[in-house]
This record gives structure tokens, C-alpha cells and sequence, in this order.
């Protein structure tokens, strides 16, 4: 009997044991998980800071960036814009410009208030993320219209030929207009090509065909076509003009595109970037639907300086540049 009340008042004490190690085990694990907890929200607050952070310094230098070369000023009033606008409002921003008003480096720094890290005595993490855009001649773009202009030293605001209608200026050899063959033959490619860019990319260095003939009907339609595209109210103007209106033509510039005779091979040596202005009335043969030498074949354009997206490359420049993320 006696043993039997032992071993009941053993029992006892075991089962009250197992209830405090189970106390106490329960305790630990919540203290581990509320550690975990604060060390997830701690990493989760730094982590989703340095995405804001990153996806405003990548905004402010991408958009800074398209005010440079040419005014320097701009670019960083800009890039200060675009970063507050951009989730680093409150943010402490530095902007500069260098290598010679070519590149623009945007920083952004915050203080993150953090939790878990409090038991270590640190209260909050300085986060800092930069980025930097630098400006090129553009050397390999898509979407290039079928014209070709002769190399040269282009003038901001002066009206060009960009392909020669029946009346060509002295030296274009007979046969060959100043139009090229991107991709196809063919006086149907050609017109496509005018309405909505050559598909492929072409870059400075490529050898192209030229275009043999007037082909004042396809130039025609294919300029028309363009014009009209220009969905902008108002309406483009040389001053005006948007960098995603279809009256912007990027054209190659040719090396020896004046000594071309009928189908030859030409180089491509940069890119200019013109206001379509129209085709030119040279006879009276109008919208002829004939590739004949009659007609408004002309094509004009007036020369602009652009900075838009693209391919960027120590190549001859000729007022189109492109820009890119370079940090
Ligand atoms: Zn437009």
C-alpha cells in the first residue's frame, strides 16, 4: 500500500514536470517565433526599401539623361523631379553630371527604421542606391526609314532632301535617287518601309542596297501615310515634334551615297533624325500611280537633334543620340 501512494505522489510530481518543461518549451518557441517574425518584417522592410529606392534612381537617370549633351542644367532639375516622383520623396538626392555633360549619376539615400535589430541597439539602417545614364551616337537602331543621306555635317533647323525626286542635285549619278533597299527589293518594300520602319535593326558599319528609280506613287503614299499617323493634338510641328510621332524619321547617313550607281552597295556610317515635312511637287503628274520620273518625289525633311532610346556606340555623330543605364 505504501508503494502504491509513493509511486502515485511520483507520478504526480512527473506530470507536473512534463507541464512546466512544456511551459517553459512553449515559451521559448514563441519567443523564437516572434524573433523570426520581427526578423522577417526587418529584412521585408529593408528588401522593399531598396526596390523603391532603385526604381527611383533608375527613373530620375533615365530621364535626366535626355536633356544631355546639351543642357546640363535641365537634366539634373529633371532627374530631381523624376526621383521624388518616383518613391524617393523625403529621400536625400544627389544629382551629377559628368564625363563631359555625357552621363548623369543619380544616389538616393533613406534611414529604415528597423525592429528585431532594436536588441542589438541598432534602430535603423541607412539604405543608398545609384544609377547612372550615359548618352552616345546612337549606332544601331530599328525602324530606320528608307531614305539615305550623303554624309555630312547637318545644319539644326535646315531643310534636306531625303530622297531626290526627277530634278537630282549635280553629282547623283543616273539611276539612283537616294532611296535604299532595307530587307527586300522592291518598290512594295520600299513603300512599307516608308509607312512604318524598316523591321530589322541596322547598325553603323552595315553594307545596304540602294533603291534604283523615282518611284513616285509608293514615296508618295508611303510619306502620306506618315503624315497622317501623327495622332498628337495638336498636330507635330518641326518645333514640336514628339519623340513616338511617325513624322520623326531616322534616316542612315551614307558614306558615298552620291557616287551610287542604279543598285550598288552602300555603307551606313550614323543616323540623323529629320521632321517629314512632305514629298515635293517637281511636275505635274501629282499622286501618279506609276513609278515614272514624274511627280512629287521629293522627299523632305527637316534635320533635329534627338535623344531617344537605343543602342549607344563610339560612333560618328550626327544629332541622334541614344541613351542607357551604364550603374
Ligand atoms: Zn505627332
Amino acid at each position: 500500500m505504501k508503494k502504491t501512494i509513493a509511486m502515485y505522489l511520483s507520478r504526480m510530481h512527473s506530470i507536473e514536470d512534463d507541464l512546466g518543461a512544456a511551459l517553459v518549451l512553449t515559451a521559448l518557441f514563441l519567443v523564437v517565433l516572434l524573433g523570426f517574425s520581427a526578423l522577417v518584417i526587418d529584412v521585408g522592410l529593408l528588401y522593399i526599401n531598396r526596390l523603391a529606392l532603385v526604381n527611383a534612381v533608375d527613373a530620375a537617370a533615365l530621364a535626366g539623361v535626355q536633356d544631355l549633351p546639351y543642357s546640363p542644367t535641365m537634366a539634373m532639375e529633371k532627374a530631381k523631379e523624376y526621383a521624388a516622383a518616383n518613391g524617393a520623396n523625403g529621400d536625400e538626392v544627389k544629382v551629377v553630371v559628368r564625363n563631359g555633360d555625357h552621363e548623369v549619376q543619380v544616389t538616393a539615400s533613406r534611414d529604415v527604421k528597423l525592429y528585431l535589430a532594436r536588441v542589438f541597439g541598432i534602430t535603423e539602417q541607412r539604405l543608398t542606391a545609384s544609377a547612372a545614364a550615359q548618352v552616345g551616337s546612337i549606332s544601331g537602331c530599328f525602324g530606320v526609314a528608307p531614305f539615305g543621306v550623303v554624309e555630312q555635317d547637318f545644319i539644326l533647323g535646315e531643310q534636306y532632301i531625303l530622297k531626290c525626286g526627277p530634278h537630282r542635285p549635280p553629282g547623283y549619278l543616273r539611276g539612283n535617287f537616294g532611296a535604299l533597299a532595307l530587307g527586300d527589293q522592291g518598290a512594295s518594300n520600299y513603300e512599307n518601309n516608308i509607312k512604318y520602319g524598316h523591321n530589322e535593326k541596322l547598325e553603323v558599319g552595315d553594307w545596304v542596297d540602294t533603291e534604283p528609280g523615282n518611284m513616285s506613287g509608293p514615296t508618295v503614299r508611303g510619306v502620306r501615310h506618315r503624315i497622317e499617323q501623327c495622332q498628337h493634338e495638336p498636330k507635330c510641328t518641326y518645333d514640336s515634334v514628339k519623340n513616338d510621332c511617325s513624322r520623326l524619321v531616322i534616316v542612315p547617313v551614307i558614306r558615298n551615297l552620291d557616287k551610287a550607281h542604279g543598285r550598288d552597295s552602300v555603307q551606313v556610317v550614323g543616323f540623323a533624325a529629320f521632321f517629314l515635312e512632305g514629298t515635293l511637287r517637281e511636275g505635274d503628274g501629282g499622286d501618279s500611280k506609276h513609278d515614272d520620273d514624274k511627280g512629287e518625289s521629293s522627299v523632305l525633311g527637316r534635320f533635329i537633334r534627338r535623344v531617344l532610346p537605343g543602342e549607344v556606340g563610339n560612333v560618328p555623330d550626327f544629332g541622334l543620340k541614344g541613351y542607357k543605364l551604364v550603374e
